[in-house]
């Protein structure tokens, strides 16, 4: 589908919209004006008085216009430019395609940053709620979670204190590759042989990000360890690293240390408590699913009972709060399968759920080889009846975020019951403090003023980190010479 800017740049703000809007139509930028056939002019004309943006989309033989404009003076702030270009573009594209998404005009990653920043601002709930109708077109129900989600936020971002940031450990390893995943975990099947040599590399950038942050006056105040599975080590070796982590790092000011656990087929009754024991009091077990047939069609390699186990080991080793992912929109699974795996987790009672929507990248092996999966309104249904299980059986939402490629453009949510939210998926979500980054695939987040971010990637393979550690240690100098001059 064609794309043509006339009068202004904006091009990502509007080209996002139609890749969100028309997600099976590939994007062509066009540099001049177009015949016919499918396609959208974004314009922006500015007179003496009136900024005017204007949008003609045309797509499978239906054409519509939409039309906008903000004063001179107000279109001195290129946000309102960018607002009235987004603004068009969405009520012509909605017009010829005769559906309004759930986020309406909102195509990024994080859309509760807007509601936050309204509420941050001195705004209410029932301005934030006013703002993303008029202005972003967000239906009801997603204005109710953004607004419920950025008053936890706030409730966060209240625990800060000055020099605090977050810490995350990456192990990009899994027992085996799932079929819809796009992470560069490596399964240990074929590269176990570079897990010895990964954790040796991790635990000297451990030892030298320590020192950094013990001179620095910085200190932790989560610490999140994922992947990959980071329960693919075994019990020694989490031992090891859990010791070097407590050697290293000071974490008496840390409000909670999480390791994902999310295979089961990883735990064991032993490796649980020596994550216990070693300072852990946070647990993610994900399922994904109830159901042992889905599980077979997606790769995994483990059934349904052994997540009860799992789960079970995991409440009697002592965690505090133990977190459960599901995916709405897996392959083979149905509305009425995936409401009865949301009703089995609420049974076993964990204190955060976090309910995704499957988005299929590239990267994974069932986008080639896709069939059987829930329709866009299938997977409306099941988040739409999620919310409704989840909020009687008393949890809350208190963080979310969005992903290209998600089934029916939606989102996934983390649920949580009352004081159990994990304050470390809010500050990284909503970068509301500085995230330093160790081992594999991660990226070092430096926030370096009011909403301004400097990002460092650690390399994503674990081979190119074994090889590169002493390249990441001078960058870990690099970041810090930022931190120690703000
Ligand atoms: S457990 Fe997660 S990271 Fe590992 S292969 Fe599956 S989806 Fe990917």
């Amino acid at each position: 589908m064609k794309l043509y800017l006339k009068g202004h740049w904006e091009l990502y703000a509007v080209e996002q919209l139609q890749m969100q809007l028309f997600p099976d139509e590939p994007t062509e930028t066009v540099d001049k004006p177009f015949g016919s056939g499918d396609g959208a002019v974004s314009s922006l004309s500015e007179g003496k008085r009136w900024i005017t943006a204007t949008a003609k989309v045309t797509w499978k033989g239906k054409t519509a216009k939409a039309c906008r404009r903000i004063s001179v003076r107000d279109g001195e702030d290129v946000r309102l430019r960018r607002r009235i270009l987004q603004q068009t573009y969405f009520l012509a594209a909605t017009k010829v395609l005769g559906t309004t998404p759930a986020w309406g005009a909102l195509s990024g990653v994080r859309p509760t940053k807007l509601s936050t920043w309204h509420m941050q601002e001195g705004g209410t709930e029932k301005t934030a709620d006013r703002m993303l109708r008029d202005v972003y077109f967000v239906t009801p129900e997603r204005r109710r979670l953004a607004i419920d989600c950025s008053l936890h936020t706030l409730q966060a971002q209240a625990l800060l204190e000055e020099k605090d940031l977050s810490l995350y450990i990456g192990i990009p390893f899994c027992p085996t590759r799932c079929a819809y995943c796009s992470f560069v975990s490596q399964s240990i099947e074929k590269f176990g042989k570079y897990l010895e040599p990964y954790l040796e590399a991790l635990i000297k950038e451990i030892a030298y990000t320590g020192k950094l942050l013990k001179d620095s006056g910085y200190h932790i105040r989560s610490l999140y360890m994922g992947g990959g599975t980071p329960t693919t080590l075994n019990a020694a070796q989490m031992k090891r690293l859990l010791e070097a982590i407590r050697e290293h790092f000071d974490l008496s000011r840390c409000l909670e240390f999480t390791v994902e656990g999310g295979r089961p087929d990883t735990l064991d009754p032993e490796k649980l408590q020596v994550i216990r024991q070693g300072g852990a009091d946070r647990m993610s077990i994900n399922p994904q699913t109830m159901s042992d047939e889905v599980l077979k069609g997606i790769g995994r390699s483990h059934d349904v009972a052994q997540i009860y186990d799992a789960y079970r080991d995991a409440v009697q080793a002592g965690f505090q709060v133990i977190n459960m992912d599901l995916i709405a929109g897996l392959p083979g699974d149905t509305a009425e399968g995936f409401l009865s795996s949301v009703r089995k987790v609420i049974e076993l009672d964990p204190g955060n759920i976090t309910a995704h929507t499957l988005a299929l990248k590239k990267a994974a092996a069932l986008y080639y080889a896709r069939h059987d999966l829930p329709s866009g309104e299938e997977v409306a249904y099941m988040l739409e009846q999620t919310e409704r299980l989840l909020r009687n059986a008393g949890y809350e939402p208190y963080y979310l975020y969005r992903q290209k490629y998600m089934s029916g453009s939606f989102e996934n949510v983390g649920w949580c019951k009352p004081g159990t939210m994990s304050v470390y998926n809010i500050y990284m979500m909503e970068e509301l403090h500085t995230i330093l980054s160790l081992g594999g695939g991660g990226m070092n987040k430096v926030n370096t003023g009011p909403n301004q971010l400097e990002r460092f990637h650690n390399p994503k393979i674990p081979q190119d980190y074994i090889d590169r550690i002493d390249t990441i240690l001078r960058q870990k100098d690099e970041i810090f010479s930022i931190l120690n001059s703000l």
